[in-house]
């Protein structure tokens, strides 16, 4: 019943309605459990670090959602956690262009093998990629999760996929507390040309 390879039963979440999560789009979001960073910033650490104590939404109850109000919604967001981790999650976004709706995924970039599937398969629209900083200050950024040889190996590929598929990716850095005004100038240079990076100003998480 909870085969853990349904990408399915990885949804702990479902916002029914946003208008702030796909720009220009009124989406419905699915929130993936799991994580392989451990920002000590993270606003969604409960479903990053225990997905467990997040009860699944389920399958049917989201493609019920999708198919009564594909009229309404643009399309389906798909974030987490991370959720280039579930697997199958060709599976997840087939289902949900089967109910005429395109999809959004937002990655930390860590898994560029699995966005590059993804977009080989025509499965995204678009790509919201999070550039945590410069590549130096990723394990203070991470909980010490990435080293900067491979925060700068995965955000390359997938600034390499960027190229590949114009129009499709989305840059986003968040004003995180240990990043000065010296490392987000440095963080705008990773970018490759001609892309933007969107600085977003951190919130603290609220205490639980
Ligand atoms: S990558 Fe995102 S979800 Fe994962 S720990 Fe960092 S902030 Fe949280």
């Amino acid at each position: 019943m909870n085969d853990p390879h349904t990408p399915w039963n990885h949804i702990r979440g479902m916002q029914p309605q946003s208008f702030c999560d796909w720009p220009g789009h009124v989406s419905a979001v699915l929130f993936t459990g799991g994580c392989n960073l451990h920002c000590p910033t993270c606003h969604n650490a409960g479903l990053a670090w225990h997905p467990e104590e997040h009860p699944l939404v389920g399958r049917e109850t989201v493609l019920t959602h999708l198919q009564s109000h594909r009229n309404w919604l643009d399309g389906v967001v798909i974030t987490g956690g991370e959720p280039t981790l579930v697997p199958g999650l060709d599976q997840l976004c087939r289902d949900c262009l089967d109910c005429g709706l395109p999809c959004k995924l937002d990655t930390n970039g860590m898994r560029p093998d699995v966005v590059a599937e993804l977009l080989e398969q025509d499965l995204l629209s678009l790509v919201a990629v999070d550039v945590k900083g410069p590549w130096s200050k990723y394990p203070e950024l991470t909980g010490k999760a990435c080293t900067p040889e491979q925060a700068q190996s995965c955000l390359e590929q997938i600034f390499a996929l960027s190229k590949r598929y114009p129009g499709r990716f989305a840059f986003r850095c968040t004003k995180v507390p240990p990043l000065s005004e010296d490392d987000l100038a440095a963080t705008k240079t990773l970018i490759p040309t001609g892309m933007e990076l969107t600085f977003q100003d951190y919130i603290p998480p609220r205490p639980h």
